[in-house]
């Protein structure tokens, strides 16, 4: 069994897509194993996305970080990592296959709707960066 971190973003809070995100991976295997609506600090979303810090669009990303609350997720199941970023579809929308989350419910490249772990390690990572042992159950 393997857990993911999954993050409904601010766009997909907005347009209040969260229930059908959420059945998008209940439907699929995915055992929501934790999950909470927060509001990320400046801090937290530099800290979560400091992979990218000196990418060009790195602000740009921490800004619409910060934009709106967020749902994050931790997702279990066989496979979850792979399973989840399959679920997603492509980090641009216009290129997500279709049925995907990003393909159905995002917009653009920097408003795409979720954000899912890229390996089992980064997904360790993650979920102790947002949850604590006993939130997780
Ligand atoms: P995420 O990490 O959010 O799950 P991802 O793994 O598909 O997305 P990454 O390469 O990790 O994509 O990029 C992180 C985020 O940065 C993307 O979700 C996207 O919003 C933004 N991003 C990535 N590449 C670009 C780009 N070329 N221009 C603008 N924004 C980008
Ligand atoms: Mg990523």
């Amino acid at each position: 069994m393997e857990q993911t971190l999954s993050i409904i973003k601010p766009d997909a809070v907005k347009k209040g897509v969260i229930g059908k995100i959420i059945d998008r991976f209940e439907s699929n295997g995915l055992r929501i194993a934790a999950m909470k609506k927060i509001s990320l600090s400046l801090q937290d979303a530099q800290q979560f996305y400091a992979i990218h810090r000196e990418r060009p669009f790195f602000n740009d990303l921490v800004q619409f970080m910060i934009s709106g609350p967020v749902v994050v997720m931790v997702l279990e199941g066989e496979g979850a990592v792979a399973k989840n970023r399959a679920l997603m579809g492509a980090t641009n929308p216009k290129e997500a296959e279709k049925g995907t989350i990003r393909a159905d419910f995002a917009d653009s490249i920097d408003a795409n709707a979720v954000h899912g772990s890229d390996s089992l390690e980064n997904a360790r990572i993650e979920i102790d960066f947002f949850f604590a042992k006993r939130e997780i159950c």
